[in-house]
C-alpha cells in the first residue's frame, strides 16, 4: 500500500463479491484506503453475508483500520422471469408479452413471465418499459387482462431475471419486499453499521424500515437510495428520514434517462449536506477498472468532479465485486480523491450556508468552523460519544480535518462516512471534562496529529459519557509534550 503524506477527506465505499472473496483481497482493498464495505443482499444467501462480516472484521483488525459494513437490500426490483430455453433475441418492431400471471409459464420469444404481478395496473398505452437497465426497450400497445402487450422499440437480447423499470417511473410496487423485510433481521444480526433501502419513494418507507430494524434490534444509520423518478419530488422528505443518501446513478439514470444525471447529482448532494446528511455517490465510478488495470480519463474526470460536488464518499460496486483489480480501483478513487482535494479547495460561507439553527451542539458546529476558518489551526477535536456533533461539523465543507472522539466502536463506525472526519478511539477515565479535554489534546498529540504550537478548536459537553450534549467551544494551543496552553494572542 502506498502510504499517502495528506489525510484524505473523501470517503471510499466498496462493494464486495467474488473478486474481495480470492485470498488475501479483503485485506488489501483495506489497506488500499476502504472506509466501508457494500454488502449487496441482491446477491448471494444469508450464510455468505454472515461469512463475508465476520472476514470483513478480522481483516480490519488485522490491517488496523476501522471499517464499517453497509448491508443493501435488494428492494422491490421488477425482473422479467425465466426464458425455457435461454436467452432471446428481440428484434425490432416485434410484438411482444409480458404474462403477469403468477402461474405464467417460462419464457420464449414472444413472452415472459414478470416479477410484479400489479403491472398491468401500473401501465398504458404508450408508455415505455426499460430490461436490462436500458439495453432493450418495449412499447406498450395495449393491456389486455393480466397481459401487457408491447413492441419492441430497441432490440437486444434478453436473458433470464434481467431488471425491468418503466421510463419516467411510477410503478407503485412497494419499498420493502418480504425478502427485505428478512434481510433487515440480517442487517441486525450481522450488527450492520448502515442499512440501504433500495428504490424509496418517500418519507414513510424509511420510517418503515428504521422501525424494522430496531424492532430486530439493530441501530445501523439509514442510506436511501435515491434511484426512482419519484424520489426526486420528495427528495427532502426522503432526505429528512434518512441519515446518509446515495446517489444510486445506475437505476435513477434508467429512470430518469442519463442527460439528467449530472444535474441531479448536484443538487441531491447540496441538498443531502445542507440538511445535515451525508452523501454517497455510486455506480460505473470506474466502470472500465472491472476489466482494466487502469481508469479512463472521463472515469478520472467523474470521481473529481463527484469531490468537487461535495459528495461525502465514493462507491465500487462491479469493480471491487466483481472486478479483475479490485484492489487497484481501491488505489485509484484513493489517488483521484486526495488530487480532488488538493486542487480545490472547498470555498466556505459559513454565513450563506444553508442551515437553521435549532439545536446547541448545531450552533457550537457552526462556531467551531467559523473559528476554524478566521483563526486557522491545525485541526478540529470533537469530543463526541454519538457522532452527532462530528456530522454537523463535517458539513461546513472546510479544509481542517476533523477528529471525533468517541468510545464507542459502533458511533465511530457510523461516522466513516463522513466527509473530513477521522473516528478515534478514545474513552474517558473521568467524569470531568476540562480534564477530559486535556487527555485529548495529549493523545492527539501522542499519534502525531497534533504538534508543539498547534491550534486547535476543540468542543465537548458539559456531561461525559451523555450523548448529544456539545455546548462548549474552546480555542487552545498545544505545547511541549502535548500539554494544553490557553492562548492570549493569535
Ligand atoms: P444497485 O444500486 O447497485 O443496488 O443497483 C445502485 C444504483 O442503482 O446505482
Ligand atoms: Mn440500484
Amino acid at each position: 500500500m502506498t502510504t499517502d503524506t495528506h489525510l484524505r477527506r473523501t470517503k471510499i465505499v466498496a462493494t464486495l463479491g467474488p473478486a474481495t472473496d480470492a485470498p488475501g483481497m479483503l485485506e488489501r482493498i483495506i489497506a488500499e484506503g476502504v472506509d466501508v464495505v457494500r454488502l449487496n443482499l441482491s446477491h448471494g444467501q444469508s450464510d455468505d453475508h454472515r461469512a463475508r462480516a465476520v472476514a470483513v472484521r478480522k481483516a480490519a483488525e488485522k490491517v488496523g483500520r476501522e471499517v464499517g459494513i453497509l448491508a443493501d437490500l435488494q428492494g422491490p426490483k421488477i425482473r422479467v422471469e425465466r426464458f425455457a430455453n435461454g436467452p432471446i433475441e428481440l428484434r425490432d418492431g416485434e410484438p411482444f408479452v409480458l404474462d403477469c400471471r403468477a402461474d405464467a409459464p417460462p419464457g420464449d420469444t414472444t413472452r415472459v413471465g414478470v416479477s410484479y404481478l400489479g403491472l398491468p395496473q401500473d401501465v398504458h398505452a404508450g408508455d415505455v418499459l426499460l430490461l436490462d437497465d436500458g439495453l432493450v426497450a418495449l412499447t406498450v400497445l395495449e393491456v389486455v387482462g393480466a397481459e401487457v402487450r408491447c413492441q419492441v422499440l430497441i432490440g437486444g437480447r434478453l436473458s433470464d431475471r434481467k431488471g425491468l423499470n418503466r421510463q419516467g417511473g411510477g410503478l407503485s410496487v412497494a419499498a420493502l419486499s418480504d425478502k427485505d423485510k428478512a434481510d433487515i433481521k440480517l442487517a441486525a444480526e450481522i450488527g450492520a453499521d448502515f442499512l440501504a433501502v433500495s428504490f424509496v419513494r418517500s418519507g414513510a418507507d424509511m420510517d418503515l424500515a428504521r422501525k424494522l430494524l430496531h424492532e430486530a434490534g439493530g441501530n445501523a444509520s439509514l442510506v436511501a437510495k435515491i434511484e426512482r423518478a419519484d424520489a426526486i419530488p420528495v427528495l427532502g422528505e426522503i432526505i429528512d428520514a434518512s441519515d446518509v443518501v446515495m446517489v444510486a446513478r445506475g437505476d435513477l439514470g434508467v429512470e430518469i434517462g442519463d442527460a439528467e444525471l449530472p444535474g441531479l447529482q448536484k443538487k441531491i448532494i447540496r441538498e443531502a449536506v445542507q440538511r445535515n446528511r451525508a452523501v454517497i455517490t455510486a455506480t460505473q465510478m470506474l466502470q472500465s477498472m472491472v476489466k482494466s488495470p487502469i481508469p479512463t480519463r472521463a472515469e478520472v474526470l467523474d470521481v473529481a468532479n463527484a469531490v468537487i460536488d461535495g459528495t461525502d464518499a465514493v462507491m465500487l460496486s462491479e469493480e471491487s465485486a466483481a472486478g479483475a483489480h479490485p484492489d487497484k480501483a481501491v488505489a485509484a478513487l484513493r489517488r483521484i480523491c486526495l488530487g480532488a482535494e488538493r486542487q480545490f479547495e472547498p470555498k466556505e460561507d459559513l454565513s450563506t450556508a444553508g442551515h437553521r439553527l435549532d439545536r446547541t451542539d448545531q450552533a457550537i458546529a457552526k462556531a467551531a468552523m467559523l473559528l476554524a476558518s478566521e483563526v486557522g489551526v491545525r485541526a478540529i477535536v470533537a469530543l463526541t460519544e454519538s457522532g452527532a456533533t462530528a456530522q454537523w461539523l463535517s458539513r461546513y465543507r472546510s479544509a481542517v480535518p476533523i477528529y471525533a472522539l468517541s468510545p464507542f466502536d459502533d458511533a465511530r463506525r457510523r461516522m466513516l462516512v463522513l466527509r473530513d472526519v477521522q473516528p478515534v478511539k478514545f474513552t474517558h477515565d473521568t467524569l470531568n471534562p476540562a480534564v477530559s479535554a486535556r487527555e485529548a489534546v495529549r493523545q492527539m498529540f501522542a499519534m502525531g496529529k497534533l504538534s508543539d504550537g498547534d491550534r486547535v478548536v476543540l468542543t465537548h459537553g458539559d456531561h461525559i459519557g451523555r450523548g448529544g450534549g456539545t455546548n462548549t467551544l474552546k480555542l487552545l494551543s498545544v505545547g511541549a509534550e502535548g500539554m494544553v496552553e490557553s492562548l492570549r494572542d493569535l
